[in-house]
């Protein structure tokens, strides 16, 4: 029953059958009192998860592209410049979409599996003596390399600079699955999407507006309509939507963050640690590397593995999916054929993982690449024995 394998894709991932049990629910007035006493909790709860202590939350029916796209047209206005390091090809998309908006945007090329260059960032922004730069773009974990960059860090760099550019995160492949802490870290706009950690369907973008970003609205001229913070506050206070809400998401939403809260976030990022460090294991153990130049960028919610020469990753996912119906992600843009990703986060568990890693394997023999046989399963079984979280049986 191939349907029946979990999925190693960097997201969508794995849906917990109470999830999908809360998205699945008869129809709703969206105008009704009943959509109020759902949806607010669903805010409550994302607020928790980023942890905010000021600004707004946004839930729009879209995906984490839309959410790139409600930041820029909310806060900035046609001509204005952003700063943004291109280190992968999420960081990449969201620069493409920037200058199609008409945004200037100064571009720190930066080698792919490397992070966002705090030096160079800092640099920029001291040379900025205008203030041109209205905001810093950051992509918290870059899912095409597996790289988990510094956004403390980054703060920090804006700070040293004395510049007052926003910033805003992308923490599509982060948010619910890594620390990710909005006000601490002065996060202007957090982007997230549903099918990552929260462990929903692809179909809701969740940002975190700060009050600066929220200011920056008044006079932001970029066109937007469907995606306007503003329209979508103004039905919030009165406990509504300004269109036809994905009501079963909302839902959804609000059950998934009850049971991130039930595990506990640290314990969540824990798990997450745990999960992505046996994966580690596994492929040190396969005598390969993680595409994330140092251990300090490793992600703990995908790795891109960088196979061996004359090794193509694209073979490996294409045979995982079609001989063993299971999948893996490819590598793309400029890692293309380079790496395959095996992504760890969501739902999972030791036991989970383990079973991935096993057919990666069988995957690589198949294709004649040079490992043994379950080499990096009992990399990863030692590391998971050694490291053992009790697990409660799952009601
Ligand atoms: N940002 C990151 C880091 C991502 O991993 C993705 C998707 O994988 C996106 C943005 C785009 O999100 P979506 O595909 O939900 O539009």
């Amino acid at each position: 029953m191939q349907s029946q394998n979990p999925v190693f894709i960097p997201g969508p991932t794995n849906i917990p059958e109470t999830v999908r049990k809360a998205c699945d629910m008869p129809t709703l007035d969206h105008r009704s009192p009943a959509f109020a006493r759902l949806f607010r909790p669903a805010v409550a709860g994302v607020r928790r998860v980023l942890k905010m202590t000021e600004g707004e939350v946004i839930i729009l029916p879209s995906t984490g592209t839309g959410g790139w796209e409600a930041a820029i047209t909310n806060t900035l206005s046609p001509g204005d410049t952003v700063l943004a390091a291109r280190f992968g090809m999420f960081s990449h998309r969201w620069i493409d979409l920037c200058q199609r908006h008409g945004l200037r945007v100064q571009i720190i090329e930066t080698p792919w599996g490397q992070g966002a260059p705090l030096d160079k960032i800092e640099a920029a922004l001291k040379a900025d003596t205008s203030g041109t730069i209205k905001a810093v773009l950051a992509t918290h974990n870059e899912t095409a390399t597996g790289v988990r960059s510094d956004i403390a860090g980054l703060r920090r760099a804006m700070d040293a600079a004395g510049h007052t550019a926003m910033l805003f995160v992308d923490g599509v492949s982060s948010i619910g699955s890594m620390p990710f802490e909005m006000a601490a870290w002065g996060v202007d706009i957090a982007v997230a999407g549903s099918q990552k950690g929260f462990m929903l369907p692809a179909g809701l973008a969740i940002l975190g507006v700060s009050p600066k970003a929220l200011a920056a609205m008044d006079t932001a001229t970029l066109p937007r309509t469907f995606f306007d913070f503003r329209d979508m506050l103004k039905s919030y206070a009165a406990g509504g939507f300004p269109y036809t809400p994905p009501v079963g998401l909302i839902a959804g939403l609000a059950r998934a963050i009850e049971m991130l809260e039930d595990e506990g976030l640290d314990a969540v990022y824990a798990r997450h640690h745990r999960l992505a460090e046996g994966v580690r294991r596994a492929v040190a153990a396969w005598g390969m590397k993680p595409c994330a130049v140092t251990p300090d960028l490793y992600s703990d919610t995908v790795t891109a593995v960088l196979v061996p020469e004359g090794c193509n990753g694209t073979d490996l996912v294409t045979l995982a999916a079609q001989k063993y119906g299971v999948a893996f992600g490819v590598g793309l843009g400029e890692v293309a054929g380079r790496v395959f990703r095996i992504g760890h986060l969501g739902m999972l568990t030791d036991v989970m993982v383990l079973s991935g890693l096993a057919t990666a394997e069988m995957c690589m023999a198949d294709l004649g690449w040079p490992i043994t046989l379950g080499s990096g399963v009992a990399a990863a079984q030692e590391y998971y024995r050694g490291s053992a979280v009790a697990m409660a049986m799952a009601a």
